[in-house]
């Protein structure tokens, strides 16, 4: 089999980059070990995915390289997935301001996303595990269950390492390794949190309460998180089992001290 582009992975990033090489004369192929495409598409969002944020910048990212985001966000914005999804007919609402989510499901996203790689003419191949990419002359060779791959080039695109009974793996990270270039280290960034048997009782005596909080992550007195607006205001529930809502997972650095406050 011969391809210009072979993609490993079929996640949002896989078939994003798939689509867009297909529509531009590529032949591409994509190759996923997971016996469905864009699993975590799926459970995102709370099975609605928050397809985006109107005022995404780039300071709400965390990067060893900033211009990347700078770069990337003038090239492709959120309204030009906003457009792609009207496009598709996607119902969609704003939950909080700018934070766009499905009206049905997620299942739309992906929808979305596999009907462009077919208008594309990019081929998917799932339940293909790839053994190894290596170099061949001017271009690639990838060895798959299917068989060997001549390619042009290969994009990586397994994802993080986050819930590997979706499919994660560290492949991509080894195979980075292998060509020579820095693997930083890997730690969570989106963390629940857990209470003591204490705590998870006084909540449970107010499940089926929610209110307005802010929340903060403070290490060494700091306040850490990307930009400026280092605390998140979100309606938080108390549950039987705890505490719900969708900031109670801190996009940051390991946190030390988490303070939900009123
Ligand atoms: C609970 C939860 C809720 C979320 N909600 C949102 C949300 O609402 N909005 C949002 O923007 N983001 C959300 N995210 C984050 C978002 O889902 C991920 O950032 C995004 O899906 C990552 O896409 P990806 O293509 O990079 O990786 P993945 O989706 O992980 O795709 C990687 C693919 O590579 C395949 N793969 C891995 N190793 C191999 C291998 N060796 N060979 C072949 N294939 C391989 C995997 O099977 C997988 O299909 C959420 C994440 C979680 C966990």
């Amino acid at each position: 089999m011969t391809y210009d582009v072979v993609v490993i992975g079929a996640g949002a990033a896989g078939l994003m980059c798939a689509l867009t090489a297909g529509y531009g004369g590529r032949r591409v192929l994509v190759v996923d070990h997971a016996n469905k495409a864009g699993k975590k598409i799926l459970m995102s969002g709370g099975g609605r995915c928050n397809f985006t944020n109107l005022a995404t910048a780039p300071a709400n990212f965390f990067s060893g390289n900033p211009h990347f985001c700078i770069s990337a966000l003038k090239r492709y914005r959120p309204e030009h997935f906003v457009e792609l999804v009207e496009r598709h007919g996607v119902d969609y609402v704003e939950k909080a301001p700018g934070q766009l989510f499905c009206a049905d499901s997620a299942k739309e996203i992906l929808r979305v996303l596999l009907t462009e790689c077919d208008w594309a003419g990019v081929d998917i191949r799932l339940q293909c595990s790839v053994e190894g990419v290596e170099r061949r002359g001017e271009g690639m060779q990838v060895l798959t269950s299917l068989g060997r791959i001549e390619t042009g080039a290969v994009v990586v695109a397994c994802g993080g390492l986050s819930i590997p009974t979706m499919g994660a793996t560290g492949f991509g990270y080894d195979i980075a390794r292998q060509f020579g270039l820095a693997v930083t280290d890997t730690r969570p960034a989106l963390v629940p949190f857990t209470l003591t048997s204490q705590w998870k009782a006084r909540a449970a005596e107010l499940a089926g309460v929610s209110c307005d909080i802010a929340v903060a992550t403070i290490r060494d007195g700091r306040c850490l998180g990307p930009g400026r607006e280092r605390r998140y205001r979100e309606p938080m529930l108390f549950t039987h089992r705890g505490l719900s809502g969708p900031r109670h997972r801190l996009n940051g650095r390991r946190p030390r001290r988490s303070t939900p406050g009123g």
